[in-house]
């Protein structure tokens, strides 16, 4: 799209203005929850969550914690 903000009619500006409102919204979100975090599991920073679905899962008669990875996904077991 090809934005020039003093050509446009004055209902067109407020919309782009708002749309671009939007957009940097929702890029911010994105940069926070996106490239940011992946960057920090990337370097091995992982925000682990422990998983309820998995939490009381057993191995060799041992209490298993499973622990995912919010942003990417990834997971990890401990025995508690
Ligand atoms: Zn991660």
């Amino acid at each position: 799209m090809l934005l020039s903000a003093g050509e446009n009619l004055m209902p067109e500006i407020v919309s782009i203005a708002e749309a671009a409102r939007r957009r940097a919204k929702k890029q911010r979100s994105e940069a926070r929850d996106g490239a940011r975090g992946k960057t920090l599991c990337r370097r091995g920073f992982h925000k682990w969550i422990i998983d309820q679905r998995k939490q009381f899962d057993v191995r060799d008669g041992k209490l298993v914690t499973v622990r995912r990875c919010a942003r990417c996904d990834a997971v990890k077991s401990s025995l508690d």
